[in-house]
């Protein structure tokens, strides 16, 4: 391509003037002309096409085999390759663990470009092995149970997944997931036009009518949890065939076998039966169940459970005081809240147990004379704001926040320290720093996450009393916004991708995660495998969930019995909030992050309404701008992305010298430098700062030595 002209710049990092409104011409041009793919410096760019790209076959497979990064058009495949040589060692680099981190919005592109790296990967193996077809597999499976149609995309995935491949030799030897915050309230509750997890519709689309009866289904319209209370479902059942084939196809192959495949089955139509299930009161407030011989017997029929025992877990809690069992019955909105809470940890198990059994099937195989290397893919959920944002959506942020952090320090951060440290010739580039924003959220003690944990244990907590204390500790911090309205459940956040007002309502509930006592000692003694296991050695405390409700409700007194072990409250060990095991979560992230080389990959999207060919300027300027793109154009221009020491760089190239032998000091690394004629590198104390082309560069003199 002519160079200078607009749309022919494949690296921005290139370009000498670059201000906001070249960078955002440059990559529309080169959009509208199908070039999706725009290289900063090492970092890739990429713009959803919204339609399919002929770019991902063989032929593109084969250009992006062991190539070097200049030699073909910027390309996913080209992350894929550049991951898998830096970490075998390629082209003279330590050989090191490596981390592609995708990021963007929801809808921008990611999950499609873990896939596509994955592939790239598995084809740049060369192997055909069978654990390589499993790897393959791995991603239908888990988009069946953790993707749905949402607003922002038609398949957007609801958790968020590391997913490791760990090579011995070159070749895949296994493959690991770490799952991150299933949205399981999508079970029981979608807004608007959004949709339940693809697994409910796939089913309808794909079971006999045989088996259907034996999980007693009723037409998919029938059920509460798939129609959020309308009276048709958006597409047919029979268009989800194809779906529903490449799902058990790719349970097959991953290994699975026939009779997790019927567990599983069942315990999705276990959850449909519940959604199902309906409350009425008596003159005393305390709720039973409208038809018994509906919805709840069917739900316990495939469930392998006693009815009158799924019942009673649904409509009263037994409690022991003094050795006295009291029976108390909960109002309708206390057993509506039981029966959902019961539905979303089925699934919300289900999923773990799913991606436990993957990671079983993939393990690698203890090869111990070879080292194990790895590339990790991190494909999180997206920033999220929507009309209505709760715990899920700051969950999510904070996670996002986390990522553009862990980006700064890398991008930004340690470079320039390392320019200050080494007395290198450098002028200082500023970015947005969002460190304030995370300690917001996860300072201790005050932070929001503490600050909710702590409401959450606290007996009188209320979320009304969670945000007036976030009120009272954050009033003051600029990144905080206080409601106008007082008493109010919401507050904003001002987030470094912009602006978001939360809902507290039910965070507290949400955060606790805890399901209605004698939930989990009925589910183990269902007949079901699958169900045993899932509910296997967590036992429920009493007195917890929306259960606690203010209003007591009647009580009954029964037999003397002492309570069964571990199924009282007191003085037991608190369970893990949720909000404390993301945090957790993104600890262990963030470490595994900070120990390999990381790979960021960019995703735009283009515009807010899915269609290709349009770039919506306003939009993407957005996101370039909250993605602190000029900033990082500019440092990967001007900035030094290698940085080996003298005796490595030493090591390395004194054959451009014709010297086998060379005491690793800063002269013979000037000595080299010179001899190899390569321009706009800088001395320090004790490195040599490179640009990222000068590794091809070298390599090119390298090459010509012989
Ligand atoms: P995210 O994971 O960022 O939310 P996805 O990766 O699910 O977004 O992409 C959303 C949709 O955009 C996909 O379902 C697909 O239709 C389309 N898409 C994304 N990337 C590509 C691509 N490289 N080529 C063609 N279509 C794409
Ligand atoms: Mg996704």
């Amino acid at each position: 391509m002519e160079r200078g002209k607009p749309g022919s710049t494949e690296d921005l990092a290139t370009l000498a003037n670059l201000d906001g409104k070249v960078l955002l011409n440059e990559l529309k041009v080169r959009y509208m002309d199908s070039n999706i793919y725009t290289y900063v410096g090492d970092i890739l760019v990429a713009i959803n096409p919204f339609r399919p790209l002929h770019i991902y076959g063989e032929e593109e497979s084969q250009k992006y085999y062991l190539e070097k990064k200049s030699s073909n058009p910027p390309h996913i495949f080209a992350i894929a390759d550049a991951a898998y040589q830096c970490m075998l060692g390629y082209g003279g680099r330590i050989p090191q663990n490596q981390c592609v981190l995708i990021s963007g919005e929801s809808g921008a592109g990611k999950t499609e470009s873990t896939k596509l790296i994955i592939k790239q990967l598995i084809e740049l193996c060369r192997g055909n092995t069978q654990l390589e077809q499993q790897i393959l597999q791995v991603n239908p499976l888990l988009e069946a149970f953790g993707n749905a149609r949402t607003a922002m995309n038609d398949n957007s995935s609801r958790f968020g997944k590391y997913i490791q491949l760990i090579f011995r030799d070159g070749h895949v030897d296994g493959a690991k997931i770490s799952e991150y915050l299933l949205e399981k309230s999508r079970v029981v509750h979608q807004n608007g036009e959004e949709e339940n997890f693809h697994i409910f519709y796939y089913m309808f689309g794909g079971l006999s009518a045989e088996q259907r009866k034996n999980y007693n289904l009723l037409p998919p319209g029938k059920h509460r949890y798939l129609t959020n209370g309308a009276d048709c479902l958006k597409r047919e059942p029979s268009y989800f065939k194809k779906q529903y084939d490449e799902l058990v196809n790719a349970m097959d192959l991953v290994g699975f076998t026939d009779e997790e495949e019927d567990n599983l089955f069942s315990i999705i139509a276990a959850i449909l039966h519940m959604g199902n299930v309906t409350f009425e009161m008596d003159d005393d407030e305390a709720s039973f169940v409208e038809d018994e011989n509906g919805p709840v017997k069917m739900a316990a029929n495939v469930l392998g459970v006693s009815s009158e025992e799924l019942v009673g877990t649904l409509t009263n809690m037994v409690t022991f005081t003094r050795g006295e069992q009291i029976k108390r019955h909960y109002t309708k909105a206390m057993a509506e809240d039981a029966r959902d809470a019961v539905s979303k940890a089925m699934y919300g198990r289900l999923f773990g147990w799913i991606v436990n059994k993957i990671n079983q099937l993939l393990a690698p195989k203890d090869q111990s004379s070879v080292e194990a290397r790895e590339i990790g893919i991190l494909d999180i959920f997206g920033f999220e704001h929507f009309e209505k944002n709760s715990f899920e959506q700051a969950c999510i942020n904070l996670a996002n926040e986390q990522l553009q952090f862990f980006f700064n320090q890398h991008v930004f951060k340690m470079e320039q320290e390392e320019y200050m440290k080494e007395g290198i010739d450098w002028k200082e580039i500023k970015f947005v720093d969002n460190q304030p924003l995370l300690n917001l959220f996860l300072n201790k003690p005050i932070g929001i996450l503490s600050l909710l944990d702590e409401e959450t244990h606290f007996p009188k907590g209320t979320d009304e009393s969670l945000v007036e204390k976030l009120n009272i500790h954050f009033g003051g911090n600029s990144y905080y916004g206080k409601s106008a309205q007082s008493k109010s459940r919401k507050f904003t956040i001002n987030h470094y991708a912009g602006k978001v007002t939360y809902d507290a309502s039910r965070w507290l509930d949400k955060n606790r995660d805890t399901l209605p006592p004698g939930v989990t000692e009925m589910l183990q003694t269902s007949s079901n495998e699958l169900v045993k296991l899932i509910f296997r050695g967590q036992i429920t405390r009493t007195g917890s969930l929306a259960l606690q409700a203010r209003k007591s409700t009647r009580t009954t007194r029964r037999s003397k019995k002492p309570p069964p072990a571990g199924s009282h409250a007191g003085g037991r060990k608190r369970k893990q909030t949720v909000a404390g095991q993301f945090k957790n979560s993104l600890g262990i992230l963030m470490e595994r992050m900070m120990s390999s080389s990381p790979i960021f990959v960019r995703c735009l999207k283009p515009n807010h309404v899915k269609v290709p060919g349009k770039f919506d300027e306003t939009y993407i300027q957005g996101q370039l701008l909250y993605t602190g793109m000029l900033e990082t154009i500019k440092i990967r221009r001007e900035g030094f992305a290698l940085r080996p020491s003298f005796a490595e760089f030493v090591e390395k190239y004194k054959i451009i010298v014709c010297e086998a032998a060379l005491p690793g000091s800063k002269q013979n690394c000037l000595r080299i430098l010179k001899a190899s004629k390569i321009v706009g590198w800088q001395m320090g104390k004790t490195k040599v700062f490179m640009k990222y082309y000068h590794l091809e560069q070298l390599s090119d003199v390298f090459k010509k030595m012989g």
